[in-house]
């Protein structure tokens, strides 16, 4: 699944790390400010530094 933020505006990303197992979650309209509604899921997640471990884009997500 790879959609842009602008089309989930009203969602959450919970992402979870693979290698530690960490889970962690945005709210998609921060996402947005942070970055552009151009933005997609799939940047995000490659983007995204895990708060237990440091492993970049290494984590599963989903749209919740
Ligand atoms: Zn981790």
């Amino acid at each position: 699944m790879n959609v842009k933020l602008s089309t989930v505006s009203d969602k959450k990303m919970d992402l979870t790390c693979s290698a530690c197992g960490h889970n962690f979650s945005y709210k998609i309209a921060d996402l947005i400010l942070a970055t552009s509604d151009d933005t997609t899921t799939h940047e995000v997640r490659q983007r995204a530094v895990c708060r237990g471990c440091g492993a970049r884009g290494n984590n599963t997500y989903v749209i919740v």
